[in-house]
């Protein structure tokens, strides 16, 4: 075990250790869970978040992996560090390739990208309020959870019910988590959150309210952390990848469950509450949770380009094909090279131009994050299908791994489904099982989904590109040219310039093509 000040750096041995010392009330396929950590369905995702564990124990990542907490000086993993500085978010950017090139998914960036958020919001939220005491509460929770070195699960995204209603509006209130009750010695919860990766073997939930809210929304504006066994709490998840699965070359190894967490009269005590009923700020705190987690899930998406380029080159040359010589199989690999580098780009644009919040913290600039992010959204459908085309039908075609040792048919297929003469047929089987495994089985299904819907759907990000990027200047700019005098508003006759929809104030925009629910 790593020593920091006062604290400690876990192995991926003691994190998975570390998961006995919670009673979690858990399902999987239909099935209550006795031992999350010996819960092989669970083990994929486990093994996933340890990389991030071990990876941090490695002095050759320790730049990466590791950072000095400036509220604290102690030496924290990446994961659970506040940036400070552009090296700070270039950093993470890298360390979450480097972990999703192992793993595909490693869950910790959302840890960081929330406590990020939190420590943001609940500096804005003391600014505003006679006792400041939010902050100070969530630094010692912080540094709580780095010096024990935690796992958070991100429990954002509410079951939300009909989308074209507010919280309030919703025939079911548990739709959304909100505070049924105010105590004086805490708040309790009700409500569900439907998708939190990881949910099971997470050490605690990170409870984050998933949209702006109105006055009227007031009890659904809660931020605060539960213990994952908190009495009331129930996780109803789907296992890690396809554990088991010996064809699932990827994924049996490393993958996530994704959860359904419901809330029955959680009590959370007030040191772990961060935001109790102040809509105002829900606005700053889901924005920049969103701008965070954006500029890490171009990390984590430029890790899973590189395991399809590694793999599409190992396939062509198994199936005999230089790619040197055959141009349509170069292109096809400068596609998935372009497309990976272009969003990786703009998550080093998004750092190098990082803004500093008033707070002191410094956030990924939002234009370029939602535009790395929009990216591999919608850009992970050309990446499999770039993989699909230099790898051949076989990817699912191949018989299962049940013929891999059938004495009537195992020699025959391998002298027949054999390619370049001198890679011998189990290597061009294990690499064209790991290719159907990450882009055309429901693993691959998981990668499209999460790219396009995880960290908000691509319409949210349009929405923050829209109303970030400075139209006007370059409206100023073309009138300048034109020479038609920026300054002049009225006086000449132009036309009064129109706000962007979403600009005009912080809470209540309209945004085109949104339903407006009051
Ligand atoms: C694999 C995976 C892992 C995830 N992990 C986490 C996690 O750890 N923690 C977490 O909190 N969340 C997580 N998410 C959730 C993710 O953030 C959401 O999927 C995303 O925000 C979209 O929400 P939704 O799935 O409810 O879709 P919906 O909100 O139902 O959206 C579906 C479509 O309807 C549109 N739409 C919705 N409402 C409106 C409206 N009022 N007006 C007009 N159009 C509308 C959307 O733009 C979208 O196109 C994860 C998602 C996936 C797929």
């Amino acid at each position: 075990m790593l020593m920091n000040s006062g604290g400690r750096i876990m192995s991926a041995a003691e994190y998975k250790e570390s998961l006995r010392r919670y009673q979690p009330r858990v399902f999987v396929n239909g099935q209550v869970v006795a031992s999350v950590a010996d819960e092989p369905q669970f083990e994929p995702g486990i093994r996933a978040v340890g990389v991030t564990y071990d990876f941090a124990q490695r002095p050759e990542y320790g730049g990466l992996m590791l950072a000095e907490q400036a509220t604290s000086g102690a030496t924290v993993n990446r994961m659970l560090h506040i940036n400070r500085d552009t090296d700070d978010l270039l950093s993470k950017l890298e360390a979450v390739r480097l972990l999703c090139r192992e793993t595909g998914c490693a869950q910790r960036y959302l840890t960081h990208d929330a406590l990020n958020a939190i420590y943001q919001s609940t500096w804005a939220m003391d600014q505003d309020a006679s006792n400041a005491e939010y902050h100070p509460r969530f630094l010692e929770y912080l540094h709580r959870v780095q010096q024990e070195d935690l796992t958070l699960g991100v429990a954002m995204t509410d079951a939300k019910g009909d989308r074209s209603k507010r919280p309030h509006q919703q025939s079911e209130r548990n739709s959304y988590v909100h505070i049924k009750e105010r105590r004086s010695d805490g708040v309790v919860l009700s409500g569900t959150k439907a998708i939190v990766t990881g949910g099971p073997y997470m050490h605690e939930l990170l409870v984050m309210p998933c949209r702006t809210m109105t006055e009227a929304d007031e009890d659904f504006a809660v931020c605060c952390a539960v213990p994952i066994d908190a009495e009331g709490l129930t996780i109803v998840a789907r296992p890690a990848g396809r554990p088991g699965d010996e064809e699932a070359k990827f994924s049996a190894k490393y993958g996530q469950s994704t959860a359904v967490c419901h809330f029955a009269d959680v009590l959370v005590p007030w040191e772990r509450v961060f935001m109790a009923g102040e809509w105002q700020h829900t606005e700053h705190l889901v924005t920049s949770y969103a701008n965070h987690h954006r500029h890490s899930c171009i990390g984590a998406r430029a890790g899973f380009g590189d395991l399809l380029i590694g793999a599409g080159a190992l396939m062509s040359e198994s199936n005999g094909l230089d790619m040197d010589k055959v141009p349509h199989l170069r292109d096809a690999m400068v596609d998935l090279i372009k497309i990976t580098e272009s969003f990786f780009a703009c998550g080093v644009a998004a750092s190098v131009y990082g803004v500093t919040d008033p707070c002191g913290s410094l956030m990924p600039e939002p234009v370029f994050s939602n535009i790395g992010k929009l990216l591999l959204a919608t850009k992970i459908y050309d990446m499999h299908r770039a993989a699909h085309e230099v790898s051949g039908g076989l990817i699912v075609a191949l018989p299962g791994p049940d013929e891999d040792h059938n004495p009537e048919t195992a020699g025959d297929l391998a002298a027949v489904l054999g390619g370049r003469s001198d890679i011998p047929y189990a290597q061009r089987m294990e690499v064209s099982r790991f290719i159907g495994d990450l882009t055309a089985s429901s693993t691959g299904g998981w990668y499209s989904v999460i790219s396009l819907h995880g960290g908000g759907s691509p319409a949210a990000m349009k929405r923050e590109i829209f109303r970030r990027y400075p139209v006007e200047e370059r409206q100023a700019l073309v009138e300048r040219l034109l020479d038609r005098g920026v300054a002049d508003t009225g006086e000449s006759g132009a036309p009064p310039r129109q706000r962007q929809p979403g600009q005009c104030c912080d809470t209540g925009c309209t945004v085109p093509g949104e339903i407006k629910s009051d």
